[in-house]
């Protein structure tokens, strides 16, 4: 063991060897020494468990290997061919290019984000963003924070703490990622008033359930899963005219938050911030990066008054987004007001794409792996918290193991090298086969897609 210890070179010598050179370069002379004395002190601890000790070469390799893997941005663009268009794994909604370009703007430089230039004095940073916001919604007044989770948390904090919010069985749900609603409630000190039953819940079930201590009542859209059969929901008219009536607000967690109707997409309904706003809710609630398309933001629209008090409310602070968010949220939202998200906002792109094209890209993408790559029917699904049980129809390219153990390694180890590629591709996998869908492919990524097939069947040989 001592003897181990004692082949174990020096930190100066293995820092004065030339093969450090390329990264003395670019990283610091500290970073670099830090690793060597790590990988040392690693080395010691592993040959004190009985290995061998590693040679001078060995070392160096782990040192350059280090350095330069913690040297990277590990947070990197990939290619989305699994056909899910808001994939939250994949970071949700791609954004505009005059959204990136606004964010670029806004980021390198000062810019006037709370500075009303016309005054010189100081300004509110809702200048920017709430006018757009009110006239695509109708609303009176509206509030961007950091996500939807932290836009229903400040208002339920803000508007309920030691009251009660009432919420029908049905949607005291989990959105996913940790947010449930009877957490959430918990958390901002609201009481959680269940009532109706899981797939049934009437107007008056609200209306025997509000008492003197009633806050709100709240209504979330079931974003992520259905229910089928025998189920009935109280309307967002319905509800909005119950909150009239006894004068409380109705909080409407729309999730996704749509402007455009998907039915004309062949998609299932989702709702519309405009009819909530519309039907007489007091604020709703909805995500910047689901289907409106631009970057992470939870946006309030709805009664001035309201708004106000949320925005008053320390958790306002808390949970505010930056300069980047809103210069881009504000061109997301410009594409709306100029009629023009179908053919800018890569999620209605995305959504809207005709199924010739696809069929066109996918038959282009087959040809060149004659034999090994078919083309069929499939679907692309909108995803991240949207339209569940709503698909769109794609045409898939296909690579098709056998049932035989060693073909079924072959796609697995096609799928693993795709996602190695530079930049990485992912797809998606179904009983045997390794499916592409380009729908969810941005047109000049199509090359990026082919070279990282070709040279995926090639390595594994079957190219
Ligand atoms: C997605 C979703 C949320 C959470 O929104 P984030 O922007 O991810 O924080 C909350 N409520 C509903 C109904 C949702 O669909």
């Amino acid at each position: 063991m001592s003897n181990g210890f004692r082949s174990l070179p020096s930190v100066d010598r293995l820092l004065a060897d030339e093969r450090l050179q390329p990264l003395e370069a670019i990283y610091s002379r500290q970073f670099i020494t830090d690793e060597v004395r790590l990988i040392l002190e690693e080395s010691r601890s592993s040959i004190v468990r009985g290995q061998p000790a590693p040679s001078f070469d060995e070392l160096l390799a782990s040192v350059c290997a280090r350095v330069e893997s913690l040297g990277q941005i590990t947070l990197r663009p990939v290619i989305n061919a699994t056909g899910v268009v808001l994939h939250t794994n994949l970071g949700r909604a791609p954004v505009s290019q005059e959204t990136a370009t606004a964010m670029k703007a806004v980021s390198l430089g000062y810019v006037n984000l709370e500075f009303d230039l016309e005054s010189g004095a100081r300004g509110s940073r809702e200048v920017h963003i709430s006018s757009l916001l009110c006239r695509l919604t109708g609303a009176e007044a509206a509030l961007v924070v950091n996500n939807n989770s932290s836009a229903v948390l400040l208002a339920l904090s803000a508007l309920a703490k030691k009251k009660e919010v009432i919420v029908s069985r049905g949607q005291a749900v989990e959105i996913g990622g940790g947010f449930r609603i009877p957490d959430v409630m918990r958390q901002s000190g609201a009481k959680l008033v269940e009532v109706g039953t899981t797939n049934c819940t009437y107007p008056s079930d609200y209306e025997q359930a509000i008492t003197a201590r009633t806050a709100a009542l709240l209504r979330v859209h079931s974003s992520n899963f259905k229910i089928i059969g025998f189920a009935q929901e109280v309307s967002v008219n319905e509800i909005a005219e119950l909150g009239a009536r006894h004068n409380l607000p109705v909080l409407d967690d729309l999730g996704s938050g749509c402007l455009l109707d998907t039915t004309r997409f062949g998609l299932g309904p989702e709702p519309m911030v405009q009819d909530s706003i519309a039907a007489g809710v007091a604020l709703a609630f909805f995500s910047g990066d689901k289907l409106l398309g631009g970057p992470q933001a939870g946006i309030i629209v709805g009664k001035k008054h309201l708004i106000d008090k949320l925005r008053k409310h320390p958790l306002a602070r808390a949970a505010r987004v930056d300069k980047t968010r809103m210069a881009g949220l504000a061109a997301t939202l410009l594409h709306y007001l100029k009629g023009e998200a179908e053919q800018k906002i890569p999620v209605w792109q995305m959504i809207s794409m005709p199924l010739e094209e696809i069929e066109k890209r996918a038959r282009e993408w087959s040809e060149h792996f004659k034999g090994l790559a078919t083309v069929t029917e499939g679907e692309s699904v909108v995803g991240g918290g949207s339209l569940p049980g709503s698909t769109l129809p794609t045409r898939l390219l296909v690579i098709k193991g056998s049932a035989r153990a060693k073909e079924r390694n072959t796609v697995q180890a096609l799928a693993a090298r795709l996602r190695a590629h530079q930049p990485p591709v992912v797809g998606r996998i179904e009983g045997n086969s390794l499916l592409l869908d380009p729908r969810t492919v941005f047109p000049d990524e199509d090359r990026i897609v082919l070279e990282a097939l070709r040279h995926g069947l090639d390595s594994l040989g079957v190219g």
